[in-house]
């Protein structure tokens, strides 16, 4: 008992400590503050100047690890005692000083930086009328023999570029759970295109299309967006061979108990590793036997056929597909 109240004493000392060597700091650069209330320091403000201690600096740290000012005649406002005291010509020393006392928020918000994620500007639908030019046929004409229908052109939103970085070029966005776009992949429509595919530099840890994803029933994890658009119902194409972390996420702590697992044979590692996890979280686990097709080149009633064939996977067999591998 004695120990944690000393504890407890040492850490209110320290806390107080820290804050009188920044409020003795700040002094010696805005001139000795008032105290006002809840912790507060008021000081002459370094942008109007105004002849009142105006200017109201929080030195108790707020939730996010910052330390608020404002000044209430020209309303300037921040979230780092750094930033003002570079305002008010603190030299180099002191704002070093200055560092060792509170976060550099100007380095952490650079950080978390994110960047929004659009749509090429030279994207346009492929479910208008507005143009028939001959490209745009080509890309028509390209889907077609994709499978791929007027329908789910609009549902899907895929459009093509005529111009720029995705000439000729298919594109297929994604949409997160509230209809915002998450990622878009595009993919030329050319015979003997140079490159087939390009896609964005932002990562690629999302969840596609998941406002068309209900949770409450299985979901069937494919490789493409064709295929998911082949299967048509909760399908989650995984841009790739890897369940990304914030889909596992998803899955594992969502209700959804039924999971299809439909990769292409070359990918059998990777997905009897997901496999192998989610078993372990309780799921049950159809690895769907695709015979060298992909979900899009077998088309919607092969596959629905094949996926009704399909039984839940047991350690057994999933050991006996390790060992087959
Ligand atoms: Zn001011």
């Amino acid at each position: 008992m004695k120990i944690l109240w000393k504890l407890k004493y040492i850490n209110v000392y320290y806390i107080v400590m820290v804050n009188q060597l920044l409020v003795t700091l700040v002094n010696s650069v805005l001139g000795t503050g008032k105290q006002t209330a809840r912790g507060n320091m008021a000081y002459t403000c370094p942008h109007c100047n105004h002849h009142k201690p105006k200017l109201e600096i929080n030195f108790t740290e707020n939730k996010e690890g910052h330390n608020p000012w404002h000044c209430w005649v020209c309303d300037k406002k921040g979230k780092s005692i750094l930033h003002l005291l570079r305002k008010a010509g603190a030299s180099q020393d002191k704002i070093t000083e200055a560092k060792t006392y509170v976060k550099d928020v100007t380095y952490t918000t650079k950080e978390k930086v994110v960047n929004v994620l659009k749509l090429p500007s030279e994207y346009m639908r492929l479910d208008q009328s507005d143009n028939n030019s001959i490209i745009k046929r080509h890309a028509l004409a390209y889907l077609k023999r994709r499978d791929i229908s007027m329908t789910d052109i609009s549902k899907y939103n895929i459009g093509y570029c005529e111009e720029g970085l995705y000439k000729n070029m298919i594109i297929l966005p994604t949409y997160d759970k509230d209809g915002s776009i998450n990622y878009y992949t595009a993919r030329s429509f050319e015979k003997d295109a140079f490159v087939k595919y390009r896609n964005p530099q932002v990562s690629r840890d999302i969840i596609p299309n998941e406002h068309f994803i209900n949770w409450n029933l299985p979901i069937i994890l494919c490789e493409g967006l064709f295929d998911a658009m082949a299967i048509k119902r909760n399908a989650i194409p995984l841009l790739g061979k890897n369940i990304q972390s914030n889909l596992m996420k998803k899955i594992v702590t969502s209700v959804v108990d039924k999971i299809y697992i439909a990769l292409d044979r070359d990918a059998i590692k990777q997905a009897l590793k997901f496999c192998e996890k989610l078993m372990a979280e309780g799921k049950e686990v159809y690895l769907v036997d695709l015979q060298d097709k992909d979900p899009s080149e077998m088309g919607f009633k092969n596959f629905t056929k094949l996926i009704q064939k399909t039984v839940p996977l047991t350690y057994y067999n999933l050991m006996e597909q390790k060992l087959s591998i």
